[in-house]
């Protein structure tokens, strides 16, 4: 073998493997050249037949060879790899200036929406908001609020009795009277939103558990005009510039009492299956606080009058946002809450 021989041999495999593209491929010219048996061994092997000066010469022009060959392989299997590595990312492209996906967060409850409208709306006519127990006794529930004993709101199938004397508040009023008995004699003006509890079957508007919202305003010179100024305010606050009419009703803690309807927002009156055909849908109940409610506190109802209103928190939460049943707002049905967050509330 030639020095010259070698020489040719190796530019044309230094040019074959600069246009290499595969590791397979790449890997044979290795062996060929480099490896046990490969073409740099051998004319190693083959120094020793040359003598002399061109033994020199020879031996240094396999070195020169094997250096060569040894550094275009590093580099070609350094591209290679670049270029498998490039190939990899235009495959599993990510545009890192894209916009993360947001989590998903939270929004409030349906009812807790409306609970904060209304409250809102109250606390803008001066009406403070307070809290009171859930589990409450008879007296605060019942007695205070004139509902005597023998009245079928006390019937043990109405009421989940905690023991003889204690029981999970029926309605929001019983804060009224809690907050009656504090004050004093002083004048009250206040909203309470909160969980109430009936021993009810339970069905499609029907529940164990909802939410009421209960307002009252106890002071010097209180009339039925004070109440139906509040009553229209806050109808039209929450329904728009609907009609509202006053129908009489009894209730015990009240005298007179009326009940307050606006008018459907769907059929506008002309009556339809969310109205029940009527026309009107009802919002609330309200009327003079009893006289024996304001003796029963101190207040002399000769000199200091007031009166009450409220309304089922989670009927209105249904009505406003359009839902036929009471049931699923409680169910805690994700599908359903994420469908209601920020939708606008449709004031049925
Ligand atoms: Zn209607």
């Amino acid at each position: 073998m030639k020095v010259s021989e070698l020489e040719r041999m190796s530019r044309s495999a230094v040019s074959e493997i600069s246009a290499l593209s595969d590791a397979g491929k790449l890997e044979e010219y290795r062996v060929r050249w480099l490896g046990g048996k490969g073409l740099i061994r051998r004319a190693r092997a083959a120094i020793k037949e040359h003598q002399g000066p061109e033994r020199v010469e020879f031996a240094k022009g396999v070195n020169r060879v094997a250096e060569e060959i040894t550094e275009v392989l590093a580099r070609a299997a350094d591209r290679i790899e670049d270029e498998a590595t490039a190939r990899r990312i235009a495959e599993d492209w990510i545009d890192p200036s894209l916009p993360a996906t947001a989590p998903r967060r939270g929004a409030p409850h349906p009812v807790r929406v409306v609970e904060l409208r209304c409250v809102e709306i109250m606390g803008r006519l001066g009406f403070e908001q307070a809290e009171g127990p859930e589990v409450e006794t008879s007296y605060y529930n019942f007695d205070a609020l004139n509902i005597p004993r023998d009245h079928p709101a006390r019937d043990m199938q109405d009421t989940f009795w905690v023991d003889e004397q204690r029981l999970l508040r029926t309605h929001t009023t019983s804060v009224q009277a809690r907050l009656l008995a504090q004050a004093e004699g002083r004048p009250v003006k206040v909203v309470v939103a909160g969980r109430v509890y009936r021993n009810e079957a339970v069905d499609a508007t029907h529940l164990a558990m909802f939410h009421q919202l209960d307002g009252f305003w106890v002071d010097q010179g209180l009339t039925f005009a004070h109440l139906k100024g509040v009553a229209v305010h806050l109808a039209r606050e929450l329904y728009g510039d609907r009609r509202v009419r006053f129908k009489p009703k009894s209730y015990p803690y009240t005298e007179p009492s009326v009940g307050i309807d606006v008018e459907c927002g769907l059929c506008h009156g002309s009556g339809c299956a969310a109205c029940h055909e009527s026309g009107w849908v009802t919002i609330m109940g309200a009327g003079m606080i009893h006289r024996n409610v304001l003796k029963e506190f101190g207040y002399d109802p000769d000199r200091v009058s007031g009166f009450a209103f409220g309304w089922g928190l989670s009927r209105m939460t249904t009505q406003m946002y359009g839902l036929a049943k009471l049931r699923p707002v409680y169910r805690g049905d994700l599908r359903l809450l994420r469908a209601l967050d920020g939708r606008p509330a449709l004031c049925v």
